[in-house]
């Protein structure tokens, strides 16, 4: 007998977090390697490869016994499901089409699972956190960008070229704010990290410095600080629109939200949960809740590549 654990990687622009998983959503290890010290496909996963290895021995003295690996599930920048590869990911300092299943399995027989790292974290949710039992929610994730991943009837949407689910680039204001994308007024652009940021110093009348930051402004919410609670209440505003026009695409039972700004609490959800009702269709009122992520922040990543294995059964 041997027990059997899932590898979840996160790979980010400066590190990839590689964890050891069992079958309930236990990291039991965890290693990291720095990604922008690599510029060829092929050092870059023998490394990995080590990193798992060495983990993979460190639980068979843990357990005592042999330790089975059941597949790899990777959640990348511009990952794609369909071809396993990661295409251009403008963020990575290796270039090219990625295709980590082929190169992985020079080394380890296991089956590869690859989708972008919002996608990804929908599918944890779904697999070990608070969407458990669900059939039909929507993820979205505030962060540097604003990422989303939907679920409808148990399944990860992947769409026609597996990059559906890029609910942070709907336009929410025609010819707003410039958007990393190209275009301009993405919801992103008003609801990511540098969003609120740039939310607050519009209202203050300051310019955007290093040291103002999202963080920041949730603590000045929770002292009183009057331009802090009306860049929460604006945003809440800009998101709940835009969960309440999701709800009408996929009647979904709960949208969750995760990521650093969201972490702010009831600065931010108490208008959110007004906004969203205020926007939504009638005949979805009470049927969707706002829920927040139920994976811890530091977790929630590797688990949610590790989650994707479990969908090629
Ligand atoms: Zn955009």
């Amino acid at each position: 007998m041997a027990n059997t654990y899932s590898i979840g990687i996160d790979i980010g622009g400066t590190n990839t977090d590689i964890g050891l998983v069992t079958p309930n959503g236990k990291i039991v290890q965890r290693r990291s390697i720095p990604t922008n010290a690599y510029t060829e496909l092929a050092p870059y996963v023998r490394d990995m490869v080590h990193e798992i290895e060495s983990m993979v021995k460190e639980q068979t003295t843990c357990d005592g016994q042999a330790v089975a690996i059941e597949g790899i599930g990777i959640g990348a920048p511009n990952g794609n499901f369909y071809t396993g590869c990661v295409d251009n990911a403008p963020n990575l300092t290796i270039k090219g089409n990625l295709d980590f299943g082929k190169e992985i399995n020079k080394y380890i027989h296991v089956p590869v699972v690859l989708s972008n790292d919002a996608n990804a974290a929908a599918y944890g949710e779904y697999i070990y956190g608070g969407a458990k039992g669900m059939k039909h929610f929507i993820m979205f994730t505030l962060g540097t960008g604003v990422g989303s991943g939907i679920v409808v009837d148990g399944k990860l949407v992947h769409g026609s070229t597996g990059g559906a689910g890029e609910l942070g680039h709907n336009i929410l204001i025609p010819n707003g704010r410039q958007c990393s994308c190209g275009r301009k007024g993405c919801l992103e652009t008003y609801t990511s990290a540098r969003g609120i940021v740039q939310t607050y110093c519009e209202l203050k009348g300051c310019h955007v410095t290093p040291e103002v930051t999202s963080k920041m402004i949730g603590e000045l919410a929770h002292q009183g600080d009057p331009i802090a609670i009306k860049t929460w209440e604006t945003v809440a505003d800009q998101l709940g629109l835009a969960m309440a026009n999701s709800v009408t695409f996929s009647a979904p039972e709960a949208i969750f939200l995760m990521g650093g700004p969201a972490q702010v609490g009831e600065p931010l959800l108490k208008p959110l949960r007004q906004a969203f009702e205020k926007y939504l269709l009638n005949i979805y009122q009470g049927s969707c809740q706002i829920r927040m992520s139920e994976l811890k922040a530091n977790e929630v990543a590797i688990l949610g590549a590790a989650a994707l294995i479990k969908m090629k059964k």
